[in-house]
Parts: structure tokens; sequence; C-alpha cells
């Protein structure tokens, strides 16, 4: 999509603190850190929301997964543990619409999130 900020890191029109790729999927650090470590991981195929996910996306959901779990072994928090959160829409608190799975870790997340 291309006044898409996500799909333009993607293609490399701007960049990213890339931490992982595949051909599916594509990872690079948050702007705006959370935490100590906070990582994004996007399909590489421009979807909106989760309300867009299709059926036949359904193993390219669980590969956002599986990157998240092979980054945070990379980052050394696997037994530490982390924090995976996908925000849907306004009241989700989505600002960029190409759906992402925010990673988080190296510090004491608390419950219930703000
Ligand atoms: P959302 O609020 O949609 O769940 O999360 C969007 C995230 O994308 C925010 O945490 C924000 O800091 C991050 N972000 C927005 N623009 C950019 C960008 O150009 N590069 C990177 N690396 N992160 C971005
Ligand atoms: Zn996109």
């Amino acid at each position: 999509m291309s006044d898409c900020i996500f799909c333009k890191i993607v293609s490399g029109d701007i960049p990213g603190d890339i931490v992982y790729q595949d051909d599916d999927v594509l990872a690079f650090r948050d702007l705006s850190p959370q935490a100590p470590v906070h990582f994004l991981v996007i399909p590489k195929k421009h979807i909106s929301t989760i309300n867009d996910f299709q059926p036949e996306d359904a193993s390219l959901v669980g590969k956002l997964f599986l990157a998240a779990k092979t980054i945070a072994k990379q980052e050394g928090m696997d037994e530490s543990g982390y924090r995976c959160v996908m925000n849907c829409n306004d009241d989700g608190g989505q600002t960029v619409h190409h759906i992402h799975l925010h990673v988080m870790g190296k510090r004491q997340m608390t419950w219930p999130p703000g």
C-alpha cells in the first residue's frame, strides 16, 4: 500500500532497525520504545487491522508469533519474559493501520494496561 509507513519499511523506502526477516515477516525496533526491548513484528503483506484477517492468513498469524519467540530468544529475554500486544482500531490504541505485533521485554510489565 503506497501511503503505508510499514509497507515503506518493507520496501526499504524508509529505514528500519531490522532485527529479523523471512519471506513473509519483517521485524524492526519501535521508533518510540516502551520497554528496554521493543520491536514490532509485521506481515510483509499489507493487512490493515485484525478485523481484516482472513482464514487463509491463519498460518501467517502463526508466523508472527514464531518470529516473536525467535527474536525474544535472540534478545535474551525468552526466559525472563516479554509481552506481545496487537492493538485494533481506535479503542485498542492502533495508530498505524498495517497490523503489527508489539513485543516488549527486559522490564517488569504491569496489568491491567492503561
Ligand atoms: P500502534 O499504536 O498502532 O499499536 O503502534 C504503532 C507503533 O509504531 C508505535 O509504537 C510507534 O512508536 C511505531 N512507529 C510509528 N512510526 C514508526 C516508524 O516510522 N518506524 C518505527 N520503527 N516505528 C514506528
Ligand atoms: Zn502496509
